[in-house]
């Protein structure tokens, strides 16, 4: 058997708990889902607003496709780069009060390719330890050298920067935690960034659309401007549909236009994206009512979830994690929830450190109140 080595790898996983495997969706994304024919009541997507099935933007893509076709047929360098692409960046960068924008077909590819362009052999990267895995990946593929701090320890970036180095330095960080659902203190990095003349990389992956007025984002909730931030905002979690966008000073742009890999080298997402995106963007705008009720969702679950043998991890976002510790307990929960028709994740290494395996509850405005109310009945049931 040629491929011996790959299966043993498969059984080792499996037998720590640990193999990976896929659920199909047999209904739309929202809260109430159907895999395998059984419906479950899901806590588990990133569609923090309820978009991504909403019938405007359904109505937006048909649209777009039947004014701009189905594909964009070539890279945005050569003739993929459309209108609506066009429109789509001059909106996120003027949304989160930035000079200027620029679409990526994903947030990884975004990421990789920030970081790719901006810094390499010689230049150094200050990155948090629980910085997503994209965010790693790029600093890897940038070849600066890397330097980790310890999660939201002001001192210990401090105490990196203050290190003799050559070259650029670049502080790369997730804005919400995106297996934690904190927040990194931007106020504080921006501070040190100014003060050791360090650009700032936020990846706002959960916070775009969600934190901030009008759903601007981290830097909106933090009263955050410089041009030494660079922002990366995705637009398939809150925003509903797919793609990322980074937003910086022009030169930044033009830089990134010129030398990301993942921008230049692959084909423009479809312009039809763009347009269902220019219709995510007012409907966020306007998404006041959507992020007061997920709000209120998040301390009634807060609330909720007290006094039970797991602890919910210190968060206000979406993002609410039952900190389980083994993996196999975190299956097991998982499985108990399954059981009782609600599907939460559980979320094992190498996604989260060793012993920290937990119940990653994610929360959307398209939950009701009896939404979270059962789920807070199903996870006290299990507790007993
Ligand atoms: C989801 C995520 C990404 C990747 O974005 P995609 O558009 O899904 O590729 C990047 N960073 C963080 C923090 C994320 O959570």
């Amino acid at each position: 058997m040629i491929f011996a080595a790959l299966q043993q790898a498969l059984d080792q996983r499996a037998a720590q708990g640990l193999l990976r495997q896929r659920r199909t969706l047999e209904t739309p994304q929202s809260p109430h889902i159907v895999v395998d024919g059984k419906p479950y009541l899901s806590f588990c997507s990133n569609d923090y607003l309820g978009l991504a099935s909403h019938p405007h933007l359904v109505a937006a893509l048909q649209q777009g496709a039947q004014q701009w076709g189905a594909g964009a047929g070539a890279a945005h360098l050569v003739s993929g780069h459309f209108a609506p692409h066009h429109t789509l960046e001059q909106r996120l960068a003027a949304f989160v009060g930035k000079p200027a924008a620029l679409l990526f077909s994903t947030g990884f590819m975004a990421n990789l390719g920030v970081v790719q362009a901006l810094v390499g052999k010689g230049d150094t990267v200050f990155a948090d330890k629980l910085n997503h895995a994209s965010l790693n990946d790029a600093m890897q593929l940038s070849r600066a050298e890397l330097k980790r701090y310890r999660h939201n320890d002001m001192a210990h970036l401090a105490q990196l920067l203050a290190q003799e180095t050559q070259g650029r330095k670049l502080v790369i960080t997730d804005a919400v935690f995106s297996m934690d659902g904190d927040l990194a203190p931007l106020p504080e990095i921006l501070a040190l960034c100014e003060q050791h003349g360090a650009w700032l990389l936020v990846d706002d992956a959960h916070g775009f659309g969600v934190l901030g007025a009008q759903g601007r984002g981290s830097l909106a909730h933090f009263g955050l401007a410089s041009p030494r931030i660079i922002y990366m905002g995705t637009l398939g979690k809150a925003a509903g549909v797919s793609g990322a966008f980074v937003a910086a000073e022009q030169v930044v742009i033009d830089t990134l236009v010129n030398a990301a890999h993942s921008y230049v080298y692959t084909t423009a997402s479809p312009p039809a994206l763009a347009v269902a995106l220019l219709e995510s963007l007012r409907l966020i705008e306007q998404g006041e009512a959507l992020r007061e009720h997920l709000q209120a969702l998040i301390v009634q679950l807060r609330a909720g979830l007290h006094g039970l043998p797991w602890q919910l991890m210190p968060s206000d976002t979406a993002i609410q994690p039952l900190l389980v510790g083994e993996n196999e307990l975190a299956l097991e929960l998982s499985g108990g929830l399954r059981e009782r028709g609600i599907w939460v994740a559980a979320i094992r290494p190498p996604t989260v450190p060793q012993g920290t395996a937990r119940l990653r509850i994610t929360l959307s405005a398209a939950h009701t109140a009896a939404d979270v109310n059962q789920l807070i009945e199903a996870v006290h049931e299990l507790a007993r």
